[in-house]
């Protein structure tokens, strides 16, 4: 008998096949994906997410949690050509295990980045992009074209509002429910209601401690704004994924977190000619 386990080591997985439309029994079921892992290597070996982020290590944790596949994207760099094509290997590598995004800097990486993300998303088959630096009308255009979802880590919560005002067909997904590591619980609140202003805005749960609050976003917002996120290597996935358990929520809406939200974003992808 074959377990899920052997199913992806064999390079199936269920986002290939249920992309692919095939009939099999791991298609009809809502798959479990992580939306924030970082992998690959840096070179200012300063802090851990400045030098390597092992995916394997991430790998070994998603089968003993249970997670079908993991958003990776790149650590810290300054620019970010050839993290990306680390990222892109990655996926080939375990295929059916990661999903890929871009990362971009906005600012060191200015007027290259149409260009790249295009190449990234339509030659090398990344899905997303991360950033850290506040976009702008070059980068948010192109995303808007390719159709992919942004997975979005400001500095403070407020400085998503107008972005997903002016482009309201772009998925943002706030990291951390607005605070990494709750470091300030007003974060929190702000970022449940961003999400509840805005369609768009989606709530990653990752790395949140005060998880009070994430029962808060759930029940004020609803399971359709929330997205499971552990933010791998440095933030194991078996705690982070019992933290949405531990809710006890009915089943159609755990899988929705777990997996099912993020599919159907990943889903508007249309890609766009060179
Ligand atoms: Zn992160």
């Amino acid at each position: 008998m074959s377990s899920r386990r052997d199913f992806l080591a064999q390079g199936g997985g269920v986002m290939v096949a249920a992309l692919a439309g095939t009939p099999t029994q791991a298609a009809r079921r809502t798959p479990m994906i992580d939306c924030h892992a970082h992998a690959g290597h840096a070179p200012a070996l300063t802090d851990p997410w400045t030098t390597i982020a092992d995916p394997e290590e991430i790998l070994r944790r998603n089968r003993e949690a249970g997670i079908d596949q993991s958003v990776i994207f790149p650590i810290s760099n300054d620019t970010f050509e050839k993290a990306n094509q680390e990222i892109a290997g990655i996926c080939r590598k375990f295929a059916g295990h990661f999903i890929g995004y871009a990362k971009h800097d906005p600012e060191t990486e200015k007027g290259r980045i149409r260009a790249m993300l295009i190449r990234e998303c339509n030659e090398l088959g990344l899905r997303g992009l991360k950033l850290h630096v506040h976009p702008g009308p070059e980068v948010l255009d192109t995303v808007a074209e390719l159709g992919i979802p942004v997975i979005y880590h400001p500095a403070r919560v407020a400085l998503i509002e107008e972005i997903s005002r002016d482009y309201p067909t772009v998925d943002f997904i706030l990291a951390h429910l607005g605070a990494d590591m709750s470091y300030d619980w007003r974060e929190h609140l702000a970022a449940i209601e961003m999400a509840r202003r805005h369609q768009n805005v989606y709530l990653d749960t990752g790395a949140v401690v005060l998880t009070r609050y994430i029962e808060q976003a759930v029940h004020e917002l609803g399971a359709e704004k929330i997205i499971f996120g552990s933010d791998e290597p440095e933030v194991d996935c078996r705690l982070e994924i019992f933290k949405i358990r531990m809710l006890e929520l009915p089943k159609l809406q755990e899988e929705k977190i777990l997996g099912g939200n993020l599919q159907r974003l990943l889903g508007k992808y249309r890609g766009k000619a060179a």
